[in-house]
C-alpha cells in the first residue's frame, strides 16, 4: 500500500528514513500494532497524535469527556471542537483522521470505572487489538495500553483490566502544580503494579474526594504535559518496536529540568492479589528460561 521511496508527498515515507538509517531496521512493523489509549486530555491527546503522525496500526481511545474552552491551554484540541460540543474521542477521531488517514482510530466516549463499561473495556482490550494489516484477521488482544488519567479511580482500573488481560501498559501524570510529572512502565508480575508503589492516598485508604479542592482548579501547562507525553510517546514506540530500553519509571522535575529515574520492583506483599499471583507466574517463566538456556 505504501510506497517506502523517501519523498515530500508521502509523509509516512520519512518516516520510513530512520528505518533506512539503520536506527530502527523494523520500523514499518508500526502499522501492525494497536494501542489503547485512556484518557486523551492534556497528555493523552498528544500521545495519539504523536501515534497518528507515527503511523500506528490502530488506536483505541476512551475518554468520557467533552472538549470545553477551558481545554485550549493544553496542546491539540481547538475552539472549534467546544463550540461543536464534540466528545474528546469523537474531537480526536477527527483531527487525526486528517493528520494521518491510513490510521484506525475506535472512539469509546464512556466512563471506564463503572462495573458495566469496565467490562465493555475489558472486552475491547481483548478483542480489538487485530490491525487491518495483520495476516490473521481473528480478534487479539491490544499490543500495549497507554494510561493518561487524571485520578486514581481510573488508574486502579486500568491496573486491574492490565493484571487480568496480562497486557503491558504505561502509567503516566502531571502534579496539580503543573511543574512535575511522570511516566511508570507496568507488566504484569515483572514490574511495579499501580497498588505494588502506592501513591499516600492509596497507601492511607484515603478518598481522593477528600483531598481535591474545591476552591482552586489544578494548574495546567501544555509544556509540562508535552514533555511529559513526548517521554511516554517515545518509550511507547521504543517498547512496541524492541528498540533501546524501556523506562522504568521516570520522573520530570519542570523547576529544575531534573529527570529521575529509578526501577521500581514488584512488591512481594502487594495488596493486589492478583499482581502477587502474577508475580508468582513470572518467576516461573524466568526459572524456565535459565533451565533451558543452561541446557542448550
Ligand atoms: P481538568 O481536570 O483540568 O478539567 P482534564 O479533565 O482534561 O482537565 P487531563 O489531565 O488533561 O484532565 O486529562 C485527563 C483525561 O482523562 C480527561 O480527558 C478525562 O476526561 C479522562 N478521564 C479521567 N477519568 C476517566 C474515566 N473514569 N473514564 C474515562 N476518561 C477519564
Ligand atoms: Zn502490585
Amino acid at each position: 500500500m505504501m510506497d517506502d521511496k523517501v519523498n515530500s508527498e508521502n509523509p509516512y515515507s520519512r518516516l520510513m528514513a530512520i528505518k533506512k538509517m539503520g536506527i530502527v531496521k523494523n520500523y514499518d512493523e508500526i502499522r501492525q500494532k494497536s494501542v489503547a489509549v485512556v484518557g486523551i486530555g492534556g497528555i493523552g491527546s498528544v500521545v495519539v497524535d504523536h501515534l497518528t503522525r507515527c503511523g500506528i496500526g490502530k488506536l483505541i481511545i476512551f475518554d468520557y469527556d467533552k472538549v470545553e474552552l477551558a481545554n485550549m491551554n493544553r496542546s491539540f484540541y481547538t475552539p472549534k471542537h467546544a463550540r461543536e460540543n464534540l466528545s474528546k474521542t469523537d474531537a480526536a477521531k477527527q483531527s487525526l483522521n486528517e493528520i494521518n488517514p491510513d490510521v484506525e482510530i475506535i472512539p469509546n466516549n464512556f466512563d471506564i470505572t463503572t462495573l458495566e463499561n469496565y467490562e465493555r473495556m475489558s472486552n475491547i482490550l481483548q478483542t480489538q487489538g487485530t490491525t487491518q494489516q495483520d495476516v490473521n484477521q481473528t480478534p487479539r488482544k491490544v499490543d500495549l495500553v497507554i494510561s493518561c488519567v487524571d485520578n486514581h479511580a481510573a488508574r486502579h482500573a486500568v491496573n486491574q483490566v492490565c493484571l487480568e488481560l496480562c497486557l503491558c501498559w504505561f502509567e503516566s501524570g502531571v502534579s496539580e502544580t503543573a511543574i512535575s510529572g511522570h511516566v511508570q512502565f507496568m507488566q504484569p508480575g515483572a514490574t511495579a503494579c499501580f497498588e505494588c508503589a502506592p501513591p499516600l492516598l492509596v497507601a492511607e485508604g484515603i478518598d481522593e474526594k477528600s483531598i481535591k479542592r474545591t476552591d482552586v482548579c489544578s494548574a495546567s501547562l501544555p509544556t509540562t504535559m508535552g514533555i511529559v507525553a513526548g517521554i511516554l510517546s517515545q518509550n511507547a514506540l521504543k517498547y512496541l518496536l524492541g528498540f533501546g530500553e524501556v523506562i522504568s519509571y521516570i520522573g520530570y522535575n519542570a523547576l529544575k529540568d531534573f529527570f529521575p529515574a529509578i526501577p521500581i520492583q514488584p512488591n512481594l506483599t502487594c495488596s493486589n492479589k492478583l499482581c502477587v499471583q502474577r508475580q508468582a507466574e513470572w518467576a516461573a517463566t524466568k526459572e524456565k528460561m535459565v533451565s533451558e538456556a543452561k541446557a542448550a
